[in-house]
């Protein structure tokens, strides 16, 4: 789904005492936990718009198997986030199958009720990593209402595609190495390959554009692959230092988290990727490190990590000073 052009601000980092290298997963999202309630899911068949499924009754395959889907999404975020529905308090939008169009969207507009918003599957999007995706839609609009243009559309894409491979892993206790984990597809064809390097840069809009249909809204879902992957090399870095694949995935996981609550609503990747680094900071260093270097490897330009205290005592040159530190030193 959605992307304005977000002009980034220049950050650095406010770094408190720094914790020690531990393994410990972070601390759990600064999201308010909430008591969850049974989730209401109601699908609706976009053909006639009949209710097709309901908690009380449910005679249509297709529609049976979204309604699963979408219970199994609504309990990786309440028992991995405590997080319910798109509020935090079981708040589920209404569900619409047979959508004409080969997609999945989150879509709202507004009526004299106010905002009215719901989810629309094609058939053929009812897949346990689509229906995650266009859940975390729902749960960012609530959460950091923001441009759906440029790079703030782009790191709801990818923060969604994060969040969807998540979804699965939990449900499958999949392994990160297992290469079709990362992988959103309708069955017949990839969506997205997380674990691919995107061959191009950030695309930013010329300034005689502006956001539209013919350039996917600022190039939203293409430039989202940079944060992506992003994550994704930080994940196997992460394991590839520690051994833990569950400390791997979840401590990058965790600050995608941390970081919504921070986000402006034009964020820019580079804001992104530095309030992502110091949010890790705070909590565990090896996570931050690799976050940085992930980031700095899809070319987006941060403030070099702060030294430790004792490195900073270990060399008296450095005394004072920071600079960037060799990213192979931080897988
Ligand atoms: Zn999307």
């Amino acid at each position: 789904m959605p992307g304005i052009m977000a002009f980034g601000q220049t950050h650095s980092y406010t770094v408190p005492n720094l914790d020690t290298e531990s393994l410990e997963v972070l601390s759990s999202p600064s999201i308010p936990v909430s008591i969850c309630v049974d989730p209401q899911i109601t699908i609706y068949s976009m053909v006639d718009g009949r209710v097709i499924c309901s908690a009380e009754e449910c005679n249509d395959p297709q529609a049976e198997r979204l309604y699963h889907t979408a219970v199994k999404t609504y309990d990786f975020f309440r028992d991995r986030f405590q997080y319910c529905g798109i509020d935090g308090n079981g708040l589920i939008a209404p569900m619409h199958l047979y959508w004409d169009e080969q997609n999945a969207a989150w879509t709202c507009s507004l009526a004299l009720s106010g905002k009215q918003c719901s989810w629309r599957f094609n058939h053929a999007f009812v897949r346990e990593k689509i229906v995650p995706h266009e859940w975390m839609h729902g749960i960012l609009d609530h959460l950091w209402p923001h441009s759906p243009f440029g790079e703030s559309g782009a790191l709801d894409e990818a923060i969604s595609n994060i969040n969807a491979i998540a979804c699965y892993r939990w449900n499958h206790r999949r392994s990160i190495h297992n290469i079709s984990t990362w992988r959103i597809s309708t069955g017949s064809e990839t969506l997205y390959d997380l674990s691919v390097r995107p061959s191009m840069p950030l695309i930013k809009l010329r300034p005689e554009e502006s956001p539209s249909q013919a350039n996917d809204m600022g190039y939203v879902h293409g430039n989202s692959l940079i944060i992506s992957y992003a994550f994704y090399r930080a994940v196997q870095n992460l394991y590839a230092k520690t051994g833990n694949e569950d400390f791997a995935f979840n401590g990058p996981l965790d600050v995608v988290w941390n970081v919504i609550p921070e986000l402006d609503d034009n964020e820019s990747f580079e804001g992104y990727a530095t309030k992502s680094v110091e949010i890790a900071l705070r909590t565990n260093r090896i996570v931050a490190g690799a976050l940085h270097e992930a980031f700095h490897h899809v070319g987006i330009v941060l403030p070099p990590l702060p030294l430790e205290d004792n490195q900073r005592a270990r060399s008296p040159l450095m005394a004072g000073r920071q600079r960037l530190l060799r990213p192979e030193l931080y897988y």
